[in-house]
């Protein structure tokens, strides 16, 4: 197909969040050669780069991005019993999908229907429905922009938690090409079923295993009750999902939190280090901030208070004035930061 170059090229349609301005330039490769020399060259000319899969995490500023964006759109899906190696250009959820239908194989069920691109899961250490790629990859193939080589990061190497990874850490360092995974053959079974929702949906104990198509039916109706597949017609669904991490607190910030009136039934959840994550859409909401709030062309999804949309008309200013008035607002009620869970591309909150 050969790489494709573009100038001052709408950036919006290739996001779900459909704002933000141009690219000075758009590259869009189909493999891993085009890729590497797309990235040399850019780096070569000192030329900002921008590296774009789905689009489904980023805001991108009004003013657009000044350099090279670089649309992933390699392709490929190899299996060799459960392990399972894919280009970063391929569509996630028909990953998910191809994985559960055809194979019958676990470890990626309950991350069904999440948007984005293979090449992107890694980097926020995408995750669902107690399950996060984390568990299940093996390596990252990555393009090391420092090292000008092809490196191959094991697990442990890629510095996985909650949100986060090596590649978020270093984001101008890595451009993914391939990930590989490690499913599991569970005769048809999915892994313990870890996440309360689910359970209560499925009608099983947290930790019983139901079958995998099952497990995946399920996720695809609870996410899409919450506007979080995406669907064209539905703006709810015209969002970066939910824009704020769940914020981890300290021993010190958590007891300081639970002195504020209305906090005694707070979502608490263990988290590594005697830290405690709580719910940041419990927090938006009890700040005042319900479903579909704002009057503007941004507001709230009217299915979920984590997810600010655009309802057609949308500035990425639209946005951020809206996500730094909920910010702003979560902080004078409890005392607790959030953070923006999406990339800010030539924008702050
Ligand atoms: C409706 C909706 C629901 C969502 N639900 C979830 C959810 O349940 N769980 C969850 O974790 N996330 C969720 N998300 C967020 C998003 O889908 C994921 O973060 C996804 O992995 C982003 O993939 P992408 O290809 O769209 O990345 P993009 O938005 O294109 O890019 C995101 C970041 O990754 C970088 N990047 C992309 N590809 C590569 C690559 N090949 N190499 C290096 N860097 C790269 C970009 O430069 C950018 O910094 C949701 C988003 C939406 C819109």
């Amino acid at each position: 197909m050969g790489v494709l170059v573009e100038n001052d090229s709408p950036l919006a349609p290739l996001t779900t969040l459909r704002l933000g301005g141009p690219a000075r330039r758009l590259v869009t490769a189909h493999t891993d050669d085009e890729v590497i020399a797309a990235v040399r060259e850019a780096d070569a000319a000192g030329e900002p780069l921008l590296v774009l899969g789905g689009g489904s995490n980023l805001v991108i500023g009004d003013a657009g991005f000044p350099g090279t964006v670089l649309r992933i759109a390699t392709e490929g899906f190899a299996l060799d019993g459960t392990a399972l190696e894919v280009a970063a250009g391929e569509t996630w959820s028909e990953v998910v999908h191809r994985t559960v239908r055809d194979h019958g194989l676990a470890g990626i069920e309950f991350l069904a229907g999440i948007p984005g691109s293979a090449g992107a899961t890694p980097v926020q250490n995408v995750g669902a429905y107690g399950q996060e790629v984390a568990q299940s990859i093996t390596e990252v193939v990555a393009y090391d922009r420092t090292a000008d080589e092809v490196v191959t990061l094991s697990n442990a190497e890629c510095g996985f938690s909650y949100r986060h990874s090596r590649f978020k850490a270093e984001p101008d360092r890595y451009v993914v090409l391939r990930v590989r995974f490690r499913l599991e053959d569970n005769d048809g079974l999915s892994t313990p079923v870890r996440y309360a929702e689910t359970a209560r949906h499925l009608g099983v104990e947290p930790g019983a295993r139901v079958a995998v198509g099952t497990a995946w039916t399920a996720v695809l109706l609870l996410r899409s009750g919450k506007g979080m597949v995406l669907d064209p017609a539905d703006h709810d669904t015209w969002s970066a999902g939910s824009f704020f991490t769940n914020p981890v607190l300290t021993a010190a910030q958590y007891e300081s939190f639970r002195t504020r009136p209305g906090t005694e039934d707070a979502p608490a959840y263990p988290a590594p280090e005697g830290c405690t994550k709580t719910s940041a859409a419990w927090l938006i909401d009890r700040a005042g901030f319900g479903k579909g709030y704002g009057g503007g062309p941004a507001t709230l999804s009217t299915k979920h208070t984590l997810a600010l949309t655009n309802r057609g008309s949308a500035t990425a200013e639209d946005l951020l004035a809206l996500a730094r008035e909920i910010r702003d607002g979560v902080r004078a009620a409890f005392g607790v930061e959030l953070v923006n869970e999406p990339v800010m591309v030539g924008v702050k909150l």
